[in-house]
């Protein structure tokens, strides 16, 4: 390792070892190249957000979570397991495990593939060079010839509600509570904050969702979420929608609904209230490379900010899921070595892990309305499904969205238990641009509810013959 002003000699850096970061990583290596990866929190800290304080730990908690509400569900079915209860602290050790033995995996993946990582922080000062603030204090400075940019994001910050770790969480802070509360309210009622607020309410924390805007996951096609808003009733979950949270006073959390201000029992407050790029603190302006008015970074179809430097992920535009960071790498990676690629997927799934879950990939109804195509729709409700009757799961319905003149599905939209598992099906009918008929002609298997789409595939409403 070099310490001082000399400069170490980089092929390809990538700072940010996330899904983003690491997926180019080897992608490079496996194309020969030498690749070196900057992660502020070291070999332990590869998989970034998704894997230590977002996607997997998250799922995780919904697990249990609905391991802890399935008992009560089954009750009906003969199942007596009363007094079932969570353990938060457990939890938490084994979630450290489950995560560190992921992290583990995908350092021994580096190892394979020659691929360095550097525990430290970047920041650019020139445009090919680099210092890496180490832990001990100490710099080291890069000189490369590309790099990749994949730093993620970060939860933004309400005024008046700065996470302090203590009354007031971010979802990082919800992920590592080691009891549940007596009382939550959650601020912002997208996705982050409806899977945190189902969980904790299934592990017997009294919830309330304040949302600024008049519904729940703003961002959803509204059909979609009415069996969500309809099992969050079912929970008993509050919901204060067009209210403002402004801070927390004594016990409480304080809104503003109307002219009124209003007083929500909080124990603890999680505010997940969007996120925010991580390019402020980069140097960004050493390379070149602009931000937009959002701090996202503008990049063309190779993700190539110019034609040294790619980003990819949350840092750029699109949905900040980890699967688009993936997808991205892969395609930074080959661009910066030189192959003929470019990021244009037809579609990107996204997943609310909400009960139900909602799962949507390609154009909504609307969505494909508003863009003039010849536009057909059939639905399944889950109710026509026998293995959802197994279940005891009522609510929630497979949506496929046709283009008539092309015939071709162009969406697919599911809601109700598994739809995380049962959409790579409607993503690859989209990306394959495959016709209705070869969903209705798939044989799908009895009882499963990936029949919900060969249902609706089979009661798509007739093409009128040219
Ligand atoms: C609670 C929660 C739940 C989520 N659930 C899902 C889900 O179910 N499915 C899904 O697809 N997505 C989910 N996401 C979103 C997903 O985590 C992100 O979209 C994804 O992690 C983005 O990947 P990335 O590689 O761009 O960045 P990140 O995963 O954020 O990784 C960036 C890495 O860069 C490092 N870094 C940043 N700046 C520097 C620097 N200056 N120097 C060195 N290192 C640096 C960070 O330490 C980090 O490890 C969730 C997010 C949250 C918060």
């Amino acid at each position: 390792m070099v310490v001082g002003e000399i400069a170490e000699q980089v092929d390809l850096l990538v700072v940010g070892g996330g899904p983003g970061g690491y997926v180019a990583a080897l992608r490079a290596a496996e194309l020969g190249r030498e690749v070196v990866v900057v992660e502020r929190h070291g070999a332990e800290g590869l998989g970034g957000c998704c894997l230590h304080v977002g996607c997997v730990p998250s799922k995780a908690l919904i697990e249990l979570a609905h391991a802890v509400d399935g008992l009560g569900r089954m009750r009906d079915a003969g199942l007596e397991a009363d007094g079932a209860r969570a353990n938060l602290a457990t939890w938490q050790v084994h979630k450290q495990r489950l995560v560190a033995e992921l992290a583990a995996g995908v350092a021994s993946l580096f190892k394979r593939a020659g691929v360095r990582t550097i525990r430290g922080e970047l920041r650019f000062n020139k445009p090919d060079r680099a210092a890496v603030l180490l832990p001990d204090g100490n710099a080291q400075f890069l000189e490369f010839k590309q790099a990749i940019l994949a730093t993620g994001s970060r939860p933004s910050v309400l005024p008046g509600l700065a996470p302090d770790g203590e009354r007031i969480l971010d979802s990082t802070g919800a992920l590592a509570l080691d009891a549940v509360p007596r009382s939550v309210a959650v601020v912002g009622a997208g996705y982050i904050g409806l899977e945190l607020g189902m969980a904790l309410r299934k592990l017997g924390a009294s919830v309330t969702v304040v949302e600024a805007t008049d519904r729940i996951l703003p961002t959803v096609d509204a059909a979609l979420t009415r069996p969500v808003r309809k099992a969050l009733d079912a929970h008993g979950i509050e919901l204060r929608l067009g209210a403002l949270a402004l801070g927390v006073d004594g016990p409480d959390l304080v809104i503003r609904e109307g002219d009124a201000e209003a007083r929500v029992p909080a124990e603890r407050t999680i505010v997940a209230v969007g996120r925010r790029p991580n390019t402020d603190e980069l140097g960004l302006a050493q390379l070149g490379v602009a931000v937009d008015e959002a701090g996202l970074i503008p990049v063309d179809e190779r993700r190539l900010a110019n034609e040294r430097i790619a980003a990819i992920g949350d840092v750029v535009a699109g949905p900040a899921l980890a699967h688009k960071a993936s997808a991205e790498g892969r395609v930074a990676a080959e661009a910066l070595c030189g192959l003929p690629v470019a990021f244009e997927p037809e579609a990107i799934p996204a997943i609310v892990f909400t009960d139900p879950e909602v799962a949507s990939v390609g154009l909504t109804e609307a969505q494909a309305r508003e863009a003039g195509l010849d536009v057909a729709v059939a639905q399944a409700p889950l109710s026509v499904l026998a293995r959802a009757a197994t279940m005891g799961a009522r609510d929630g319905f497979t949506k496929l969205v046709v283009d008539r003149a092309a015939d071709r599905v162009v969406g697919v939209h599911i809601v109700g238990p598994h739809a995380s598992e049962l959409i790579a099906e409607g993503a690859l009918a989209v990306e394959m641009m495959a016709s209705p008929d070869d969903l209705a002609g798939t044989i799908h298997p009895h009882p499963t509810l990936s029949e919900g789409l060969h249902e609706a595939a089979l009661h798509l409403p007739a093409v009128a013959p040219a």
